[in-house]
Order: C-alpha cells, then sequence, then structure tokens
C-alpha cells in the first residue's frame, strides 16, 4: 500500500516548464555529453556523437570554462529550456532533461537520487577525463574519427 505522507519527488510531479529555476538546474547531473561535437548521417538522419569536446569544455571538470560568455566563442551553442527540450534531438539519451520529457525518469545513478554527484562517474556517464578538446584536432572533420555510438545509450 502506498503510503500517502511520502511526498513525491518534484521530478516526478513537475513537468519540467512548472519546475522552479532552482529544480531546473538541480536536474543536470554535469555529464558534459551536450557539449560533444556531433554528426548527423545524411542517410538515416542519426546523430552520432563523438568524443571530441567543444572548445571551451574543462575535460577534467566536464564544466564550461566560459559559460557566461560561450556565445562569443561559441555562437551556435543552444541554452536549453523546457520550451526546446523537445525539439533537440541530439541531447544525449541519458541526459535528465531529455529522460523526464521522454517520461523515462532519473535514471538510478542520478545525484538527486544517489546523493552523490560522483554516481554519475561511477556509472560512466560522466566524460570527465574522456574527451578530447576539438582545439587539439588539426581539422575539424577529425572529429569523426573518434565517434563514440556507445554514448547513444540512455543509461538505464
Ligand atoms: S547532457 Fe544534460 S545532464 Fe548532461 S551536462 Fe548536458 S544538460 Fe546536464
Ligand atoms: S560553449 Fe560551453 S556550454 Fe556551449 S557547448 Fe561549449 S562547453 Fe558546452
Amino acid at each position: 500500500m502506498v503510503n500517502p505522507l511520502v511526498e513525491r519527488p518534484f521530478w516526478e510531479t513537475k513537468t519540467l516548464a512548472e519546475m522552479s529555476a532552482a529544480e531546473w538546474e538541480s536536474l543536470c547531473d554535469g555529464c558534459g555529453r551536450c557539449c560533444l561535437i556531433r554528426f548527423e548521417d545524411e542517410d538515416t538522419g542519426e546523430v552520432i556523437p563523438t568524443r571530441v569536446a567543444c572548445r571551451l569544455l574543462d575535460g577534467d571538470t566536464c564544466q564550461c570554462t566560459r559559460y557566461r560568455h560561450r556565445k562569443r566563442y561559441v555562437p551556435d551553442c543552444i541554452k536549453l529550456t523546457p520550451q526546446n527540450v523537445g525539439e533537440l534531438k541530439w541531447m544525449p539519451p541519458s541526459c535528465a532533461y531529455r529522460r523526464i520529457w521522454e517520461g523515462k525518469g532519473l535514471a538510478a545513478w542520478h545525484p538527486l537520487i544517489s546523493g552523490d554527484p560522483d554516481s554519475v562517474v561511477r556509472a560512466g556517464i560522466s566524460m570527465r577525463g574522456q574527451t578530447i578538446s576539438e582545439r587539439e584536432l588539426e581539422r575539424p572533420e577529425d572529429a569523426i574519427d573518434y565517434e563514440a555510438s556507445d554514448l547513444l545509450d540512455d543509461g538505464g
């Protein structure tokens, strides 16, 4: 029998659009997967990620090094919002925002469930220490050599 006194967490009771700014921010697990270079397969339309990271991503912390002024350096960086999350088909399947949009809920490794930010690393979801920067490539198109279809997994 369900205990009516146990309150369900906000990510189970609110839509993305209904969340407060703080709740919205807390959904990001800091995995860094949305900051990877991607390709689109011309025939299938499938979006294929690589392990090459945006020039502004710090590969050790998975944080954007110029978040506030990033548009100055990366004009096509898109801010995720409740309004556009359903349209951004390239968002990583493991991303909490995408998972909630798709009705999957949060995975067991998500810090809001585990209570531990490092559970993202232990689950192999975080890109910490697993990327190379696009600044290291000779030509931008060389990123395809680092294709990482395994990142299409939604993380369970
Ligand atoms: S993929 Fe989603 S959860 Fe991961 S860093 Fe990007 S916005 Fe945050
Ligand atoms: S500019 Fe910053 S937030 Fe945007 S993709 Fe690059 S590292 Fe990520």
